[in-house]
């Protein structure tokens, strides 16, 4: 049940402080004609209500979900609100996105196989206005996209499968917690990527 996978992942990002404070939203497709999603509540802790399937009115961020869904033809959407992505959002912000390079946990992005690999990573301005902001993702995200993040709000990512997607979570994650302490060992303003 992809229901139970969500709950699961949910408790993993939990645990590492990804999806604080009834943040974050986690979406699987249950069918896909007619589609159906299975997503997480917004409001409600994932640790104790899980996913709430048959419906995607649950969350204000749903559209994204079906967006990402559509677009991607993804089958699992995660959305995570980590202090990494938070602060790499503000600070890539004005350049529209991050590119990431040179490291060997790219190789975890489905269809990456060196870490020469070169990654852009976008960020978009956080919008409240959701048909707005679906619109927005759906010009943004190019066919080799993995994620992108909302400015001084988030991650998203997705995958085949919630396994995948989860894969995703962690290895963006650790990417954007490498080049900000890396960035924050060379000392403040003088960061690059
Ligand atoms: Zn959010």
């Amino acid at each position: 049940m992809v229901a139970d996978q969500l709950i699961k992942a949910g408790r993993r990002f939990d645990a590492r402080g990804w999806v604080l404070g009834t943040s974050g939203n986690l979406s699987a497709v249950v069918r896909r004609d007619p589609l159906r999603m299975a997503i997480t509540r917004s409001g409600t802790h994932i640790d104790e209500n899980g996913a709430a399937s048959g419906g995607v009115a649950a969350s204000a961020e749903a559209l994204l979900h079906l967006t990402i869904v559509r677009t991607r033809n993804a089958g699992a959407v995660l959305h995570t609100h980590s202090i990494w992505s938070t602060v790499l959002s503000e600070r890539f912000g004005d350049r529209g996105g991050i590119e990431i390079g040179g490291y060997e946990m790219l190789k975890g992005l489905a269809g990456v196989t060196t870490h020469e690999h070169r990654e852009w990573l976008p960020v978009l301005a956080n919008d409240q206005n959701m048909p707005r902001l679906a619109a927005v993702v759906e010009k943004t995200l190019r066919p080799d996209s993995h994620g992108f993040l909302l400015r001084r709000h988030g991650l998203y990512t997705w995958g085949a499968t919630v396994a995948d997607a989860a894969r995703h979570v962690e290895i963006l994650e650790f990417l954007l917690e490498s080049i900000g302490r890396e960035q924050e060992s060379q000392g403040g303003g003088a960061w690059r990527t």
